[in-house]
């Protein structure tokens, strides 16, 4: 038999109601928000990847699932939703139609990272790109949106972290300033921190070994005065929305981010990051488009369901028909399948299986109630429904039985 591959997963009920109750809990707050559904496909041209989530980070140097397809063009599967949207965003020439977009998209992004709890090879993400706005406000209601999402789905004990690593003004000295201090105490450092010093040495702030150490002492970033305008105004908006701590250490993994970071975490093992986002000013324009700023958010969809639970969503009331004699059969068919097409759940139809067995399936498909139809009953024009909780029997005419079911569900 051929199996799954490493690191891949099928899921299975009740794991896909999950999925689809956060999914319709983020379309009903995106829509409030006013935010269009984007489907951007899972391939794409693996340039795309190279240059916007960047060369630098991990996603692109180790861990993109790429290949030659036989024109010989070089694919990659998405890591990520940013880089698609912005590029559909540019090719469709959105900055023309209107000044402001938020779109959103909900899809599959594949990671060949080492498999481990809350990692996964193909995860699904939710996620917001606000393009267009500068202001202040853009990134708060960003981080709202993805709040509500949270919230509407129902996890409680999460804490939310929120940084500015600055602009194209204040970072580079930093970032010199920083490397400098690193350099002086080069071989305590981890041997991802001695990579990541020449290649993203923020990322060496965040690092679960160094950071600790480095961050307590290293030099702090220090904001120019627009970013430090833009930082207050982001926080004045939040107080009192949503708690939040400044946590100056936050730097996230990909290479576009300007000014503000955050991310949302719960429980505190090593995958605790339910989500992450920040703003991205200098990323359309790098990507061929007009310069336009922009901020976003990606979920991660699994680390969502972990951190809220397994709670299993509320399901209709169930009939199960079940039909005693093949003379029954074409009636109690038709029974099931008017039923549903009157908006009752209606499960059945294994009629060439004896009575227990029907009953069996019932029971495990968690019916309510059971329709059931032989000779006699077809004989009086009735259905006999059984109530599994009571154990109780009554008889419906036929002609009764929607008002009858309806008034049970
Ligand atoms: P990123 O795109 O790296 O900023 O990740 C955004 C969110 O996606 C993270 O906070 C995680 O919740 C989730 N995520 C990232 N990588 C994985 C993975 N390999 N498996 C499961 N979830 C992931």
């Amino acid at each position: 038999m051929t199996k799954l591959v490493r690191g891949f997963r099928d899921i299975l009920a009740p794991q896909s109601d999950y999925f689809t109750e956060i999914e319709s809990a983020a379309r009903r707050v995106f829509k409030l928000a006013g935010a269009d559904e984007i489907r951007i496909p899972t391939v794409e041209l693996k340039e795309l990847f190279v240059k916007s989530t960047g060369d630098t980070t991990d996603i692109v140097q180790k861990e993109m699932y790429s290949f030659e397809d036989a024109g010989g063009r070089t694919l990659a599967l998405r890591p990520e939703g940013t880089p698609g949207v912005v590029r559909a965003y540019i090719e469709n020439n959105f900055a023309a139609n209107s000044p402001v977009q938020k779109l959103f998209y909900i899809g599959n992004m594949f990671r060949a990272e080492r498999p481990q709890a809350g990692r996964y090879r193909e995860f699904e993400q939710i996620g917001l790109e606000y393009i267009g706005s500068a202001a202040p406000a853009a990134d708060a209601e960003t981080i709202l949106i993805l709040k509500d999402i949270v919230t509407a789905f129902g996890i409680k004990n999460y804490s939310v972290k929120i940084n500015s690593l600055g602009c194209p003004e204040c970072r580079p000295a930093y970032k010199q300033e920083l490397v400098k201090y690193l350099k002086k105490d080069f071989d305590a450092l981890c041997d991802k921190c001695k990579e990541r010093l020449e290649r993203n040495p923020l990322r060496v702030l965040d690092c679960k070994i160094d950071g600790p150490r480095i961050a307590a002492n290293a030099p702090k970033q220090k904001l120019c005065a627009t970013c430090v305008e833009h930082f207050e105004e982001v926080k004045n908006l939040l107080n009192g929305r949503i708690d939040y701590t400044v946590d100056e250490n936050l730097v996230r993994g990909l290479d576009y981010y300007t000014r503000t970071v955050f991310e949302f975490q719960a429980g505190d093992g090593a995958q605790n990051a339910i989500a992450g986002g920040g703003r991205y000013d200098g990323l359309v324009k790098s990507m061929g488009g007009p310069q336009v700023p922009a901020v976003g958010f990606a979920m991660g969809v699994e680390r969502a369901i972990a951190a809220r639970g397994e709670i299993a969503p509320k399901t209709e009331n169930k009939i199960f028909v079940i039909s005693l004699d093949k003379t029954c059969n074409a009636k109690a068919f038709e029974i099931m399948y008017s039923l549903r097409v009157k908006n009752i759940c209606a499960d059945g139809g294994l009629f060439d299986k004896n009575l227990k067995t029907q009953l069996k399936a019932a029971d495990k498909a968690g019916a309510a109630y059971a329709l059931l139809l032989g000779p006699d009953e077809l004989a009086k024009n009735i259905f006999t429904l059984r109530d599994f909780k009571t154990g109780s029997q009554k008889e419906i005419k036929f002609e009764n039985i929607y008002t009858e079911v309806k008034s049970l569900l």
